[in-house]
């Protein structure tokens, strides 16, 4: 949908500002759901504040000024704003969709930060702005493994590049490689032929380049006549479900899981168990793209009528994303299963989680948001009493666990998956 076609939408923001806080916040430290007016510290920077830039932009009220630029890419695309604004006004507004045709719009005429520009290039030229293409399949070295875009595999796993190019990540993966031996199924990995999901492109503004690494992974997909797509990354999880359908591209009959999802229901089969006395305290930081951006997106197929010349109002009910549709419990129910271990909970999780900054190309183009970002998270989770941060998304892990050392936090930062390579225990559970 276009700037202009997103209209009735930006006239119906009240400019109200919930999008800039926890619906229910427990405490002032920990209200604002929103990275972008945390940086920025001026309204533009706001889930509203985008909406009304979208509004001038389109009544051509605004240049695209360096400064108006950067109040709409100083955003890690979370999606908090707009969970925020539906629980608080309804699905009047969807400040979300119109940054996205907001991005869109400022790309389409070269109006993108040039570090941002030059990553989606990147993208596009080696599958990943994270590493060229011939180090993608490094953290495999030794492994036997079936190329599945040369034969057809029953699975398809998926790396997305935050851990193929992260080598800390690398033991608990091949951990999850030697889980899925175990089970005796049938599954490759796409080798040369794996990109990145796109969804970075699309959040970035170019849903062009989005549009081409979507079908190049489809492809790879269709080739491999998996009945079962897992991936790694919390980043091509909710490009699947929430950006192709916007892009019209389609997986076909394929079941597709995050591997937190995978490892979950594996465990619920007895494939192996988790064990190991643990004494920890800790707290699982629900990444934005594996939570509420992963809600499945639903076209719309009706249009707005106006009525007695002043109201518009929808032909047909609108499917509305309002955050829950996320994956939260798979991951918790795993840590769960740890004997001894202890969750607690964070004042901002599940569909108000608060980003940590590492999404959207915010890391490379706006590095000291993204670390306050992680600062103020990192603190959140100290404040819980635990000694460890737990996440399922990959780029968080590598962002968070950056960002705790070089500021010296007394708190590790651990992916799930390295919980479960930490305490398996082979057989029926
Ligand atoms: S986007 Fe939604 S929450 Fe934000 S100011 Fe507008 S109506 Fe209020
Ligand atoms: S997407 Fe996230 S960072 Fe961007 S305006 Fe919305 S809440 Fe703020």
């Amino acid at each position: 949908m276009s700037l202009e076609e997103r209209r009735v939408y930006q006239e119906a923001c009240i400019r109200c500002s919930q999008c800039k806080f926890v619906p229910a916040p427990k405490s002032k430290a920990f209200s604002s759901i929103c990275p972008s007016i945390d940086y920025g510290q001026f309204h533009a920077y706001s889930g509203g504040g985008k909406v009304i830039t979208s509004y001038a932009l389109v009544k051509n009220n605004l240049e695209a000024t360096p400064r108006l630029i950067d109040s709409v890419f100083a955003c890690t695309m979370c999606g908090a704003c707009d969970t925020a604004c539906k629980t608080n006004e309804g699905d009047n507004v969807e400040p979300m969709d119109t940054m996205y045709a907001l991005r869109a719009h400022l790309a389409k005429a070269g109006n993108v930060p040039p570090v941002l520009r030059e990553l989606v290039e990147r993208m596009l030229a080696q599958g990943s702005h994270l590493g060229p293409r011939h180090s993608r399949n490094d953290w495999a070295v030794g492994l036997s493994l079936t190329n599945a875009s040369q034969g057809p595999v029953d699975v398809l796993l998926h790396i997305g590049g935050e851990v193929a190019f992260d080598k800390a990540q690398w033991p608990s993966l091949r951990t999850t490689i030697k889980i899925m031996q175990k089970t005796g199924i049938d599954f490759g990995v796409a080798m040369d032929d794996e990109n990145d999901g796109g969804g970075t492109a699309y959040d970035i503004g170019y849903q062009d380049v989005a549009l081409e690494m979507a079908q190049a992974l489809a492809e790879v997909v269709r080739k491999s006549h998996a009945e079962l797509v897992v991936t790694t990354s919390a980043q091509a999880y909710s490009a699947f479900r929430n950006i192709y359908p916007r892009l019209g591209v389609e997986l076909g009959a394929v079941e597709v899981l995050h591997v937190s999802d995978y490892l979950e229901r594996l465990l619920q089969q007895g494939v192996f168990a988790l064990t190991g006395k643990s004494q920890k305290i800790i707290t699982y930081h629900d990444p934005c793209k594996l939570g509420r951006m992963s809600e499945t997106y639903v076209q719309w197929q009706g249009k707005w009528i106006n009525v007695l010349n002043t109201l518009s109002v929808p032909d047909s009910t609108r499917p509305v994303r309002f955050g829950n549709g996320g994956n939260y419990e798979s991951a918790r129910q795993t840590l769960s299963r740890v004997p001894g271990l202890t969750l607690v909970e964070m004042e901002r999780n599940r569909a108000h989680s608060y980003c940590c900054g590492a999404s959207a190309g915010t890391p490379q183009a706006y590095p000291e948001m993204a670390e306050m970002a992680a600062i103020n998270r990192l603190k959140e989770a100290q404040a819980t009493g635990a000694s460890c941060l737990v996440t399922s998304c990959a780029g968080c892990e590598l962002h968070l666990r950056a960002i705790a050392q070089r500021n010296n936090f007394q708190i590790e930062v651990k992916g799930v998956l390295e919980v479960v390579a930490d305490h398996i225990q082979w057989g029926q559970a």
